[in-house]
Formats: C-alpha cells, structure tokens, sequence
C-alpha cells in the first residue's frame, strides 16, 4: 500500500497513518496475504499445474487486485498457458 485509503497520505512501513492515525493493520494484511497467493500461483504454474495457479491467482484478485494479479490470471485462462 503506498498510500492511506483515507486521506491519500503516503504510508510507509508503519500500520497507523501518520496523517490521519488510521489503523492499516487489517489492509496490511491483506495486501500480504495476496502476495503470498500471486507467489505461490507462480510456483504451481513453474510445476505445471495450471488449474492450481489459477485459483491461487484468482483468490489474490480477489483479496487485491493488482495490473500484475489481473494479467496472470488472464495469461492462465488463454491457450497460451496451455
Ligand atoms: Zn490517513
């Protein structure tokens, strides 16, 4: 997150806003748990199982949606991943 989703105030690595004292801990943690699916939908796809990919892709956009989330999905429903 590089920003506060109340007032747009750059946020670094703290889970307050600095800005606004808004708590970001619960965002935080789900930004992280995308990355954690988009990573491991990355690791099933150098293995070969695109079905499983492609769930964990998705359960990231869902969770985050990210250019890079979208587009992996996508990459992973054409016949080019097949
Ligand atoms: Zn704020």
């Amino acid at each position: 997150m590089k920003r506060c989703p109340v007032c747009r105030a750059r946020v670094k690595d703290n889970s307050i806003c600095r800005r606004c004292g808004s708590d970001l801990i619960d965002l935080l943690v789900l930004e992280n748990q995308a990355e954690y699916m988009l990573v491991r939908a990355v690791q099933c796809l150098q293995k070969g199982d695109i079905t499983l990919s492609l769930r964990y892709s998705d359960h990231a956009n869902t969770l985050q949606r990210t250019e890079f989330g979208e587009l992996f999905s996508a990459f992973l429903r054409s016949p080019l991943s097949r």
